[in-house]
């Protein structure tokens, strides 16, 4: 197992956010986590990547407990994360900011670089223009490259899909997909639910801190519960 998060409590103030949640992740897989707002998706996320303490529990990957390590060893450790929100440098060009997703390694970035601007090409068009400028798909697509560039084991993301027109949201899916198939293991978080049980091969489903469901994602999609729930419909 590549990624094992074991049974985490966290805490904002006296309000727990997470209430014991554990999620495991094997080399080679896409994981997704599901549920309505606030039910401690992306507290789960920012767990894992280092920016939030836990309370208790414990976090393993490639078999190390991470659970105190800052969050740049995790990011050398091999953890990668496009965070919601997307956290680009607004002021820096695109070619830029794909190369601060390298800053924690050293030597050549020429063979990162040419694959980023494989998967994405609309980023190889508009290498010199300011990240701020960008669309949001855009920017998107900019985070998840800068966090590739990294060359990380898991990659972390948080709501790709959010804020997206719908043609976009396909195109940030099979990416997504392409990126799982050149060896990236992925843990996604989606509010869109139909699309990331479509893509991946597990998922939970969180609600108000805890797990309430794990199975493979094809047979969530055929859940009872959580069509009605997530699918909009029964
Ligand atoms: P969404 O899909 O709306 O982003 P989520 O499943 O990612 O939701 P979280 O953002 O992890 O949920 O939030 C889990 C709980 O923790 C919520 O009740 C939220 O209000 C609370 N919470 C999150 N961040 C903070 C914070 N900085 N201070 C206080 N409470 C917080």
């Amino acid at each position: 197992m590549l990624l094992e998060v074991k049974d985490i409590h966290v805490h904002y103030g006296k309000i727990a956010a997470l209430k014991g949640i554990s999620v495991e992740v094997n080399e080679g897989e896409i994981v997704t986590l599901i549920g309505a707002n606030g039910a401690g998706k992306t507290t789960t996320l920012k767990t894992i990547s280092g920016l939030r303490g836990l309370t208790s529990g414990r976090i393993l990957f490639d078999g190390k407990d991470i659970s105190k390590m800052p969050g740049h060893k995790r990011v050398m450790a091999g953890l990668g994360q496009a965070p919601e929100g997307r956290g680009i440098f607004p002021g820096m060009t695109v070619h830029d900011n794909l190369l601060m997703g390298a800053y924690a390694r050293s030597g050549n970035f020429d063979k990162e670089l040419a694959e980023a601007y494989e998967l994405f090409p609309r980023l190889a068009e508009r290498r010199n223009q300011a990240a701020g400028t960008m669309s949001g798909g855009e920017q998107q697509m900019l985070a998840i490259g800068r966090a590739l560039m990294a060359k990380p084991k898991v990659l972390l993301l948080d709501e790709p899909s959010m804020g997206l027109a719908p043609l976009l949201v396909q195109q940030i899916f099979s990416i997504i997909e392409e990126i799982n198939r050149r060896g990236t293991t992925v843990l996604l978080v989606e509010q869109n639910a139909q699309q990331a049980l479509s893509l991946a091969h597990r998922a939970y489903v969180l609600e108000t801190g805890s797990v309430v469901k794990s199975a493979p994602a094809a047979e969530l999609l055929d859940d009872p519960d959580v069509r009605a729930a997530y699918l909009g419909g029964g």
